[in-house]
Parts: structure tokens; sequence; C-alpha cells
């Protein structure tokens, strides 16, 4: 039986006489909702097959941070060139960067490459939550989903749609992020649920579909869900506007400039970054630190690899989690490029591991014509 658990009331009286509901949650109705409406995803297995771990592992890994539309087409590149584990453990890691180009966060990539590493190595995937918190790349909240739907654990994973159904199914009024650690604690005790027990996998993946189409952010759609007979949020007349978040800090600013530097025989000059930070491990076109304050033309053009007839090539926009960046893009041809780096040519530069950030100023560069005429 879960824990009983307070709900926050904020002063409003209605929260505070939902609150004697039992602190339950429908799963025999989800469970049931679940085998009508599930999502097929490449990833999952189909009912009645069992969930192989290592695509519910790389599943996982990608959605970090990322849509469900966005990593259908990695994961299905991802596992048409490292279809198993030690496929991707025998992978270069910078093939394995220039793969995931595109889908940020790279330190995941090359902790999937060290991951499966470990994971080969061992003879495959450990099967309990401690095991797979072991391997790189993977906190609590990835052991829990891969313990849950590859493995049977009883674990319930919260990520951003398991969170906004139990705010609103508990009519959870304290903003986030301090009102985290009690929806942690809370998902901890419905997973003891012996109904939850029966069907962990299922029963996480129910409340992810759920979250993505049903209990949407700003529109949950009560009318089709399964939990609309004890969900607390709907009955406050509350559901739409849960979550509560508590005003974020102003999102920092960066300026810098990058180079786009091409020869006459059309390569590009291009350097890679260092192993461990921002963007660690992948590919840029050279440029200046970023800092908090813009650079001028000139101070600059004083950073670029080598002299040449820079031309002004437009201004990238870039939205990291933790800082907004502005970057100038300089332009310019030479005969013979003689700065350190490597040089690749213009038609093979898909195959590099560029991040957003860097095929944003790639294509500013392609757009730029002052610099081609120069
Ligand atoms: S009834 Fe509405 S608010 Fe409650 S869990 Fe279902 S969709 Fe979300």
């Amino acid at each position: 039986m879960p824990a009983a658990f307070s709900t926050p009331s904020l002063g409003n009286p209605l929260i505070r006489e939902l609150s004697s509901w039992p602190d339950l949650l429908a799963w025999p109705d989800l469970l049931a909702w679940y085998d009508r409406h599930r999502r097929a995803l490449p990833w999952r297995a189909t009912p009645g097959e069992t969930a192989d771990p290592y695509r519910v592992w790389l599943s996982e890994i990608m959605l970090q941070q990322t849509t469900v539309a966005t990593v259908i087409p990695y994961f299905h590149r991802f596992t048409q060139r490292f279809p198993d584990i030690n496929a991707l453990a025998a992978a270069a890691e910078e093939d394995v960067l220039a793969l995931w180009a595109g889908l940020g966060y790279y330190a995941r990539a090359r902790n999937l490459v060290a991951a499966a590493r470990a994971v080969a190595a061992r003879g495959g995937f450990p099967r309990d939550l401690a095991g797979l918190r072991a391997l790189p790349g993977i906190g609590p909240y990835t052991a829990a989903a891969i313990g849950a739907i590859a493995f049977g654990a009883a674990s319930l994973p919260v990520d951003g749609n398991v969170l906004r159904v139990l705010v609103r199914h508990f009519a959870i009024a304290d903003p986030l992020p301090g009102a985290r650690a009690a929806i942690l604690a809370r998902a901890a005790a419905l997973a003891r649920d012996a109904a939850f027990r029966a069907r962990p996998g299922d029963a996480v993946q129910a409340l992810f579909d759920l979250g993505a189409g049903v209990c949407m952010p700003g529109r949950p759609d009560c009318a089709l869900c399964p939990l609309a007979g004890n969900c607390r949020g709907l009955a406050a007349g509350l559901a739409a506007e849960l979550p509560r978040k508590s005003a974020k800090p102003p999102r920092p600013e960066r300026f810098g400039a990058q180079f786009w530097l091409v020869d006459a025989a059309d390569q590009v000059l291009l350097r890679r970054r260092p192993r461990n930070g921002l963007l660690g491990g992948m590919v840029e076109l050279p440029g200046t630190p970023w800092r908090a304050a813009p650079y001028s033309p000139a101070e600059a053009l004083a950073l670029a690899p080598m002299a040449a007839d820079w031309r002004a090539a437009g201004v990238v926009r870039h939205v990291f989690t933790h800082f907004a960046l502005t970057l100038e893009v300089h332009a310019a041809r030479v005969e013979r490029i003689t700065a350190p780096g490597f040089l690749r040519p213009l038609a093979a530069l898909d195959a590099e591991a560029l991040p957003s950030v860097m095929r944003k100023c790639v294509r500013a560069a392609a757009r730029a014509a002052a610099w081609r005429a120069a």
C-alpha cells in the first residue's frame, strides 16, 4: 500500500478536501488503456515480445532532453550502423560522434561508447538498478527506465511526461523544481503497488504515452483519460494550469566569432574541441573563446586562424541549456591554408561531427556571397 502523502493546498479549500482521496493510481485502468492505445515506437517491444535491453538503453539515452520525433531517425541510423552492443563497443568514438551530430548533449555519445564497451566486456547488461547506474551516462532516471522496461524492475522513472501526470493527478500545487523531491517520493511509493509490479515495463510506458498524448502540456484531454475518475487536478479544475513552475533566472548571454576558411581546392578548415567540456570531442569551425561581452570586428579578426580577406558572413544565434550564444561568422577564401586544424572537402562536411550550432555557422557561410567573390 503506498504511503500517505499530504497534498500541498496553497490555501485552496477544494484541494484540501481532495487530499482525503486515496493516494493511489488506477494502474489496472491505465494498463487496459495502454493495451489499446500504446504507441508503436522503433525501440519498443510489441505485445508478447521481450524487450531488447540494447534498444531500450539506446533509446533512453537518446531521449534524454530530446523529443521522440527527433530521436526516431537517429535511432534508425544508429541501429542500422550498430545493430547490437558488440558492434557499438567496437566503433571508433569519432564515428559515433559523427552519427550523433545534431542530437545535442554530446557527452551522451561519448558515454554511450564507454558504456557499450563496459557491457560488452562483462557479457551483457547488468539487470539490477545499482549495476545499471554504475555504467557511464546512466543516472537514477535512466536506470529506473531501463530496469523497468528491459528487466521488469519495480521502478518508476519520472521524466517530464510522468511528472506532469503525477502532479495533475495528485493536484500538487507547489511549484517546480521545489516540489520535485515530493513527486519522486510519491512515484517510488506508487511503484510498490502490486498492480504496477505485475507489469512494470508496460506501466511505465503507459504513463509515458499518457503524458505524451492525453495529459499534454497546457491542454490535458481529460475526456479521454483512463485516470480521470480519481484525478484531483481535474476535480479541482486545476489540470491545465499544473504543474506550476518557479520563475527562472534569465539565461546568460555569451558572444563569439567563428571563421569559415576555404582553400583553392574547396577544402574547409576545421578543428576538434577538447574532449571534456561543452560539445566535447565534436568538430567546429575555428573561433574565438565565447565570453560575456560582444567582440568588436577588430578584436575578433585578431583571433582569426590566419591572415585573409575576411568578410562578414552573418550572425548565428543558438540557445544552450545554460546560456544563449551569438556568433558572428567571418568567411574567407585563400590559396592555401596554413593554420592549425584539419581540412575537409566542402562536399564531405555532412559526415563530420559538427554540432547544431556549427551547422548553423556553415549554413550562414554558405548563404553569404561576399567571401566567394573575394
Ligand atoms: S484526468 Fe486530465 S489532468 Fe488528470 S491525469 Fe488525466 S489527462 Fe491528466
